[in-house]
Formats: structure tokens, sequence, C-alpha cells
């Protein structure tokens, strides 16, 4: 039966994608970790924007999480994978289709897309009528580690996969910069959640940090649960007077001792 074939395909498709999403999870979070809080926990200490580290109970509870959003991340999957089923998308396979030029370019313009969209719907999962059912899970980590990543409640997980459908809908995007702007994207929030700093001291007096965020912008977030919205970049906060009063103060502390 069609059906038989569709369920099993969908299947094959959860099951591949939740192996490869945990796998990524437990090889990038696990070596950011393995380096911070292990191997070079000491000679990095100068860099950690919380002197303390976090308490193994607040981990192993942001892995639980983190497993829970590979899962809904994956089920995102399945629901594009049969959105393109439908022909409900715009994704395509043949590379050449849109031009090289636009193969290339759909990877810078899905990072400013996503960051748009992390930026907006950060800002209404704060609110008072979202915070406690979305968001507060995250926030649960007042000193993020590199396990924080994607310690989302199930509901926040949905609203961060949904940027697939979302972008599979808006523009043509091709798998192969779409799988690489996911192992970007991912790599940067391992970073910005690993509690260190690894910007240049010149870094918070150049031109370049009122563009890009920083771990510290994050971690800043984390412990004040207000300012600081941005993913990638720092200026929809700035656009939007949302950018945290001690942001800059923080930064040039932690990258003073470089
Ligand atoms: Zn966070
Ligand atoms: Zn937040």
């Amino acid at each position: 039966m069609l059906s038989d074939i569709f369920l099993n395909r969908a299947a094959q498709v959860l099951g591949s994608n939740i192996a490869v999403m945990a796998g990524f999870y437990v090889l990038i979070a696990g070596a950011a970790w393995l380096s911070g809080y292990v191997l070079f926990r000491r000679s990095w200490k100068h860099r950690k924007i919380i002197a303390d580290y976090p308490e193994r109970a607040d981990m192993a509870r942001e892995i639980f999480y983190s497993g829970i959003s590979v899962i809904i991340f994956a089920l995102f999957v399945v629901l594009t994978w049969w959105m393109k089923l439908h022909g409900w998308t715009r994704i395509y396979v043949t590379m050449n289709e849109y031009g090289w030029w636009w193969f290339f370019l759909s990877l810078p313009v899905t990072i400013v897309v996503h960051d748009a969209y992390f930026y907006w719907t950060h800002r209404l999962l704060h609110s008072r009528a979202l915070y406690r059912w979305f968001h507060h899970t995250h926030h649960r980590s007042h000193n993020p580690s590199p396990w924080t990543s994607y310690a989302f409640a199930p509901l926040e997980a949905a609203v961060q996969a949904g940027i697939m459908p979302l972008v599979a809908v808006l523009y043509p995007v091709h798998p192969v910069p779409w799988a690489l702007f996911m192992m970007f994207q991912f790599g940067i929030n391992v970073t910005i959640h690993s509690g260190y700093e690894f910007m240049p001291r010149r870094f918070a007096d150049s031109w370049i940090s009122r563009v890009l965020s920083t771990p510290t912008s994050h971690i800043v977030h984390h412990q004040y649960s207000r300012g600081n919205y941005g993913f990638f970049f720092s200026f929809w906060d700035r656009l939007m007077g949302t950018h945290h009063p001690r942001y800059e103060e923080r930064l040039r502390s932690v990258t003073s001792g470089s």
C-alpha cells in the first residue's frame, strides 16, 4: 500500500535525522565541553565569562532536554520533506537550477534570515504569556555550558525548528547550502553557550563588535534574562534598543587578560 511505503520512508527520514543530529550534538558539544571543562580548564580560566562552573545536575538536565530537541528537529525535517512531496516548498536538487551564484549566496542569505527569525521569536518568547511554557527551560541555565545549546522545552524546540519549513517556502534552497547552514549555526550555538570568550582584546573597540554577536553577549542574556536577544549579529539589538547596558564592560573585562 502507498501509505505503508510513505510511512516507512517517513520513519527512515526521521530515524536517520535523529541519528545524524544526535551524533553531531554529542561530537561538537562534547568536544567543546572536553576542551573548556576538562583539558584546558586551567589555561583558559582567564577567558571564562562566569568564573564558576555549572553543576553536573545542570548539565544532565541540559543533555536530557537537548535529546528531546533533537527528536523535534528531526520531526520538522520530516514535515519539510512531506511539504516538498506535496510541492509546497521551493527546495531544488539540480545544483545550477537557479545559477551557481544563488547556490553560494543562499548560505549567507539564510544566516541573515535566521538571525532575524531568532531575534524576533526570542523576544516573543520572553513575553509574559509565552515565557513559562516556551523559554523558561532554556533559562534554567544561568551559567550555560556547551550542553545548553539545545536545552529547550519541546514548544521552544518547535519554534526553533520552524526555520526549516519557513525557509523552504520563502525562497529556493538547495540541500547542500542548507546542510552547511545547519552545521554552521549549530557550531555557533555551541560556541555562544560554551561559557568562554574567544574574541581578541581589540575586538571590543572595533566596528565589528557593533555587528557581530559574541559568547559574552549571550551569557549576559542568560545571567540577566533580558537584553541581547540576537544570535549571529548584534544589529537587531542595537536597532531596537535591547542591547544590554553591561555587555561592553563584561566583554572588555573578559578579553583584557589576552
Ligand atoms: Zn541560550
Ligand atoms: Zn532568552
